[in-house]
């Protein structure tokens, strides 16, 4: 038996806990719109990526009613 005990369980588990990633908030600005995005991310505010358009827009169409 043991006599080196240095940390229960709780207590490890505990500093695990702790020791998770920090994710850094970094945001960048979208150079189509200006909009705060994250880096390498297609921007959600207007889907463009890299100067692509990646994810379209859903656009307001004048649907006439009826
Ligand atoms: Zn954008």
């Amino acid at each position: 038996m043991t006599t080196s005990r240095r940390h229960s369980n709780s207590r490890r588990d505990s500093r695990r806990k702790n020791n998770k990633r920090i994710i850094p908030a970094t945001l960048v600005k979208c150079s189509n719109c200006g909009a705060m995005k994250i880096p390498h991310r297609v921007c959600l505010a207007c889907g463009y990526y890299n100067g692509k358009l990646v994810i379209p827009q859903k656009i307001k169409e004048k649907q006439p009613t009826k």
